[in-house]
């Protein structure tokens, strides 16, 4: 079937980023701060991707594996330290040890940033405005025109109707690579030899929970809760299974407190085997979610102490994805990489997040912490076939498995910070992505708050 039309509504920027989530919104900020005329635009009607329309949080650790010293910092930090200010978060260099916040977990889940999904939201509005970005809700990527390895302009869907953008350079950030297929760059889905990718998760909130007994339970299994194995609750979820009251395929109850004391963001719903790029699978895990949430809610009120009133207060309205496409950049960030202390000189941030795997099967995880830390290269952002594109956040070139790594948002602000600041040098001095100096992105980066280590 063949449509044509007349499109009438033409903007034109210099840089141009697609998805609000947590790259999108660095990116977008990194780049107009650096002088480049930025456009923004998301689907949703709230920037922050997961961490607001998902309700996914806390924001895993940003420190590395010692927990001795902050990697994660400039736009991030400023994020976090503008949201404790507002009250909506609590600084990661205060939280530290087992506690609610993290849900009791010790290994890779110290230093988290628990804040309210509301905060960032008018937060991050705040900030896009602060530094002069032209941000659009409610616009979807319909189309990308490309020729001879270079984007010419993206057709948009408004409440308008069809748009027509035209930038310089563009940056895909929206997790699924949408950019980068529609220019043409292959992409892979999960494991690159299975297909399979990590499994969905419809996150809620809840309230209502009398901490002292709740915290209580924690508290007397804090020996089996060490390895990150033996997951919170996982003792009552147990008992659940062999009386058929838990019919979800987790092994645990995943509760993490927010700044308001009491209420709790959960991620326990899990919807496998879904395809994040397909409309039908989307909707089905959805129905799913909300399906689970409620059998989750009447398993809490009757078996976990503290919760026999819990109550909730709100589910997301986006799914939490946690893996779709991973675009064919200049490098491919490795497994190995990113356990063995990678430094690449062209680092554009540092990370130590685990390979946090979850199992499409058997409700669990593979958790395995990095050593020290690791570092992402500017090449994993570069994909192959188009010359004014870049890519950040969750769908950068990285193995399914380093992904489980880099993919949580500390990393994907970074690397969204890192990818704004290259386009901006790039339409500066009217040179492609590929041939930004290196070195004087990462001294802009690091300039502007960015830890990138080089031993
Ligand atoms: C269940 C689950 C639990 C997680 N737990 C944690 C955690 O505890 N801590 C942590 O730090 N991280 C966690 N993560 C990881 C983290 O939330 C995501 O990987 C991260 O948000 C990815 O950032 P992103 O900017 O790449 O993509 P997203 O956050 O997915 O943002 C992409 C944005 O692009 C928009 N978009 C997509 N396609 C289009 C389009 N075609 N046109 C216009 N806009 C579009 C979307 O609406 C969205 O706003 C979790 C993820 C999941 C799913």
């Amino acid at each position: 079937m063949n449509y044509q039309c007349k499109i009438e509504r033409i903007y034109e920027t210099e840089v141009l980023v697609i998805g609000g989530g947590p790259a999108g919104f660095g990116a977008a900020v990194a780049a107009a701060r650096n002088g480049a005329k930025t456009m923004l635009i998301e689907q949703a009607s709230v920037l922050g991707g997961m961490s607001t329309s998902g309700l996914v949080g806390p924001f895993m650790t940003c420190y590395d594996n010692d927990c001795t010293e902050q990697l994660v910092k400039g736009v991030f930090d400023e994020l976090c330290l503008r949201a404790e200010a507002m009250g909506g978060a609590i600084h990661p260099s205060k939280v530290s040890g087992m506690n609610t916040y993290n849900s009791y977990y010790l290994a890779s889940h110290e230093h988290v940033t628990p804040y309210l999904s509301e905060t960032l939201a008018v937060l991050m509005d705040e900030m896009v405005t602060e530094a002069g970005v032209k941000v659009l809700f409610n616009t979807r990527l319909a189309d990308v025109i490309a020729k001879d390895g270079k984007i010419e302009h993206v057709i948009v869907l408004m409440k308008e109707g069809l748009a027509a953008i035209k930038a310089d350079c563009y940056i895909d950030c929206t997790g699924d690579g949408d950019v980068a297929v529609g220019a043409g760059v292959p992409t892979w889905k999960g494991d690159k030899e299975t297909g399979v990718m990590q499994p969905t998760t419809l996150f809620f909130e809840v309230g209502n929970i009398d901490r002292e007994p709740f915290i209580a339970e924690l508290e007397a299994n804090k020996d089996r809760l060490d390895d990150h194995m033996g997951n919170a609750y996982s003792w009552r979820v147990q008992e659940g299974k062999k009386t058929g009251e838990w019919k979800i395929d987790k092994n645990e109850i995943g509760m993490y407190e927010s700044p308001i004391p009491g209420r709790f963001k959960v991620n326990t719903t899990r919807m496998s085997f879904v395809d994040a790029t397909n409309t039908e699978h989307i909707t089905a895990a959805m129905m799913e979610g909300r399906k689970q949430i409620q059998d989750i809610l009447a398993f809490m009120r009757k078996n976990v102490p503290g919760c026999e009133k819990v109550e909730l207060i709100q589910v997301a309205p986006a799914l939490g994805v946690r893996e779709t496409r991973h675009i064919e950049g200049k490098y491919e960030l490795t497994t190995e990489d990113v356990l063995n202390r990678a430094i690449f000189d062209d680092a554009v941030c540092t990370f130590a997040y685990a390979l946090d795997v979850h199992l499409s099967e058997g409700g669990g995880v593979i958790f395995t912490c990095v050593d020290r830390y690791y570092t992402i290269p500017y090449r994993c952002m570069l994909p192959v076939n188009c010359d004014n594109l870049l890519v950040a956040g969750r769908c950068i070139c990285g193995s399914s498995e380093a992904a489980a790594s880099y993919r949580v948002m500390p990393a994907c602000v970074a690397l969204g910070q890192a990818a704004g600041t290259a386009a901006a040098i790039a339409v500066r001095e009217q040179i492609t992505p590929e041939n930004v100096p290196i070195d004087e992105l990462k001294r802009t980066l690091v300039e502007q708050g960015a830890v990138i280590k080089d031993s």
